[in-house]
């Protein structure tokens, strides 16, 4: 089969969807990759690197639409991409086509068979192909939030693990799921004081015992949340309700009440979020100010750490790659081998659009 990498042409979309291990790995399977020139320079892979993997270098992205049977991709396809789909042609990428009528109508016209990663399933359940940058944005959150805590900008001034004969910050992560739990654990590796709170008694169990108590635990509700948030400095925003509107666990008027300099970094963003005060930044400017806190609310945060977030999607992505192309599209899994079954199941999980018709009901 012939697999298509073009350049992505979203603003500040670093990430590319196959580094050149992968292309590797497609190349030894006996596919033809066709990667884009540059495409990989975000991420600081190189065409030099695609070329040694065995990748063919072509010029153009809208060569690379014309001549694959499958493009794999990292965003939906932008306006301008969107007329090179061809008939038949297979689409792999984020696609968030419930969101989007004119791609969803675009893919339909065009007879494209799209495959979402964001609804591909691994073999337990789950969501593998969502997981890495859920990983990625809840250790950035820490990260990020880190920084907004200095002084110089103009958070309270307090470093994430104190030193000797001074306290920690506290930290408090709402929603204790990927996003929460790796937050919570860089926060921890920084030596803040840090407490998780969800509603599920399980993931707070699990918790517990994951870090041997290092971490604390809280029930979330109103009576609970109020008091962890007043002596707060650092609030990530991790819930996540799925196929629902992220619920407000914080008012404005809470935020009202919070320390003045401390820091708010909204993950669920994407979701709506989970202060009241939350509305979606860019990485061009991700900070705004609410009464005495900062918050931060950057919806795409894995695009901030592309070297990281490409080799991550492409290690969740790859297997599905390597089956998608191996069955040329076809996505029954009866009679193949456990593991290729499992694979195949996945991706029919994923698919959105085939012959003209919509399979995803979401
Ligand atoms: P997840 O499903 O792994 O975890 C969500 C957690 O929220 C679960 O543990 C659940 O029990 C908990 N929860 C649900 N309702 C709650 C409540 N009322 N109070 C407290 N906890 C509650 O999801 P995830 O992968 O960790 O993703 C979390 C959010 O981060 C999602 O909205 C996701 O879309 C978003 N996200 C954003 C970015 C970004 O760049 N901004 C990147 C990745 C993920």
């Amino acid at each position: 089969m012939r697999i298509g990498v073009p350049t992505e042409t979203k603003p500040h979309e670093y990430r590319v969807a196959c580094t050149p291990g992968g292309v590797h790995a497609l190349v030894a399977a006996g596919h033809e990759v066709l990667v884009q020139a540059g495409a990989g320079a975000g991420s600081a892979m190189l065409d030099d690197e695609y070329a040694a993997a065995g990748a063919t270098i072509v010029a153009d992205g809208a060569e690379v639409w014309e001549r694959a049977d499958l493009v794999c991709k990292v965003k939906e396809p932008t306006a301008d991409e969107q007329p090179l789909m061809g008939e038949g042609q297979l689409l792999f990428t984020y696609l968030h086509a419930a969101a989007d009528l004119t791609l969803t109508r675009a893919l339909l016209d065009r007879g494209v068979t799209s495959l979402a990663y964001e609804t591909v399933t691994g073999p337990h359940g789950g969501l593998p192909l969502l997981a890495p940058m859920s990983e990625i944005a809840g250790r950035l959150a820490a990260q990020v939030g880190a920084v907004e805590l200095m002084r110089s900008r103009g958070g309270r001034g307090i470093l994430m693990g104190g030193v000797p004969g001074t306290p920690p910050a506290k930290v408090v992560v709402l929603g204790g799921g990927t996003v929460g739990r790796n937050a919570a654990q860089i926060a921890l590796g920084m030596r803040a004081d840090v407490t998780v709170v969800d509603i599920s008694p399980e993931t707070l169990r699990a918790i517990d015992t994951e870090t041997n108590g290092h971490v604390r635990t809280a029930a979330s509700n109103a009576w609970e949340i109020e008091p962890l948030l007043l002596e707060a400095d650092l609030v990530v925003g991790a819930v996540l309700v799925p196929g629902a509107r992220t619920p407000h666990l914080v008012s404005d008027e809470l935020v009202a009440r919070m320390r003045e300099g401390s820091v708010l970094v909204d993950v669920a963003i994407d979701q709506g979020g989970c202060f009241e005060v939350s509305r979606p930044t860019t990485h061009d400017d991700p900070v705004y100010q609410v009464h005495g806190s900062r918050v931060y609310a950057v919806a795409n945060m894995p695009g901030a750490v592309p070297v990281t977030s490409t080799r991550a999607l492409t290690n969740a992505t790859l297997p599905y790659l390597l089956e998608l192309a191996a069955g040329g599209g076809d996505l029954i899994a009866d009679g193949l081998p456990p593991r290729q079954a499992a694979l195949r199941a996945g991706l029919r999980a994923g698919l959105t659009t085939r012959d003209g018709l919509l399979w995803h009901a979401g």
